[in-house]
């Protein structure tokens, strides 16, 4: 028996990329498949669609991608997607290729695009939040996080190796914007002996004397993880630790390092899931949906309750670290 056809259903990555958007393209091949919906590729994000660079996917094209950070499809940002004219051509595109149903990997930003999108042109989406600053609100997990958060680690082992051999104190920025969560469970997780983040006012005279204390106690080194979205700039953290706790200091900006690298098998997981419950609830008839996780399970949240709220970084997480330390 021939099963019906569900019709096209295309995928893009927008915004900034992240590890576990390869493994989400290859399942959202396998399992577009699987439901009888004819799967593409809208290459380079809003960019792509405005330009019809729009192509029908195939199994080959996601062999061998599982295991790569990035995405074979390319990301951007779109200064054209925010005039409705070139929306309009968006939709024209889209029109041609009988495709009525979009996938959408990216930030905030990209979703409040598409409920646009949506809102003007009827096109269905399924948004899937991918960013290592994990700072969406209503999903406890981004896609990418698990990758960024393990390489940051692995970097902060390598330092602590010459930072132990030398006796010096490094202060390593991680990213995040204005969200401290990557500095947070990246120094917890590393055993830091500082962290600042935004979300936690600080007062550096308070660790003075406790960081004076432990080298005269025979402490060798020290490990400082700053979030970019202090107003600080990590050299003056290195300043302090040289003129006021009397220790040679280092600056590492871990930078882009952070963006790429083989997605773990957490996220290369979280990928497939991810998108099979953003195709499931196209299938069911969700127009304008964000997948979220949240205590272990997935969920349909709608973009006003996504998109133009602060993440709160969870107070447990917080306390771990800041409970008598600050
Ligand atoms: P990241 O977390 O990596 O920054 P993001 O999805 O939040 O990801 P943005 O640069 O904020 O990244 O948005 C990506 C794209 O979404 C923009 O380049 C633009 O094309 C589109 N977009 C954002 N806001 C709007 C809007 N209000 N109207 C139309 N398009 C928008």
């Amino acid at each position: 028996m021939i099963n019906k056809s569900q019709g096209n259903i295309a995928i893009l990555c927008s915004g900034g990329d992240v590890s576990g958007m390869n493994p989400a393209i290859k399942h959202f091949v396998e399992y577009a498949k699987e439901k009888n919906l004819t799967p593409f590729f809208i290459y380079d994000g809003f960019e792509g669609l405005i330009d019809d660079n729009i192509h029908e996917a195939s199994y080959c094209n996601v062999q061998g991608i599982i295991f790569r950070g990035g995405t074979k499809i390319g990301s951007a940002r779109s200064k054209r997607f925010l005039e409705v004219s070139y929306r309009r051509k968006a939709k024209e595109n889209l029109d041609k290729h009988g495709i009525d149903k979009l996938l959408v990997l990216g930030g905030d930003g990209s979703f409040r695009g598409m409920d646009i999108f949506y809102k003007e042109h009827g096109i269905a989406f399924a948004g899937v939040p991918s960013t290592i600053d994990n700072d969406i609100v209503g999903t406890e997990y981004c896609l990418g996080v698990d990758t960024a958060l393990n390489s940051i680690r692995t970097s902060l082992d390598h330092i602590r190796d010459t930072a132990s051999s030398f006796k010096r104190a490094f202060v390593v920025e991680t990213m995040g914007r204005d969200c401290g969560y990557l500095a947070l469970v990246s120094a917890l997780t590393s055993g830091a002996e500082l962290c600042l983040i935004p979300e936690v006012t600080y007062d550096l005279t308070f660790y003075e004397e406790r960081f004076k204390d432990a080298l005269k106690k025979g402490r060798g080194y020290f490990l400082a993880v700053v979030s970019e979205g202090i107003k600080e700039e990590p050299i003056m953290i290195a300043k302090w630790f040289e003129e006021k706790i009397g220790i040679e200091a280092r600056v590492t900006v871990l930078g882009h390092t952070q963006r790429g690298g083989n997605p773990t098998s957490r996220d290369r997981l979280m990928a497939y899931r991810f998108v099979h419950f953003g195709i499931d609830g196209l299938l069911e008839g969700k127009k304008d949906a964000i997948v979220c996780y949240n205590n272990g399970f997935f969920n349909h949240k709608s973009i006003k309750e996504v998109a133009n709220k602060r993440y709160q970084l969870d107070s447990t997480l917080v306390d771990l670290f800041f409970k008598n330390r600050s």
